[in-house]
């Protein structure tokens, strides 16, 4: 079971699997905003530069 969503970044649709963190907000209609394991890694990367500025 799982839901396909597109990320808010790249706009590439991708799968959120049952028992993830994001199925879980999208079931529940937290967040519209989505984003793909290399958007999370590339965000994540831009918040580390950003914080050691
Ligand atoms: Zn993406």
């Amino acid at each position: 079971m799982y839901y396909e969503v597109s990320c808010y970044s790249c706009k590439v649709v991708f799968k959120v699997y049952e028992g993830s963190l994001a199925y879980k907000q999208f079931k529940e209609r937290k967040t519209k905003m989505f984003t793909c394991d290399d958007c999370q890694h590339r965000i994540r990367l831009e918040a580390i530069n950003n914080f050691f500025r």
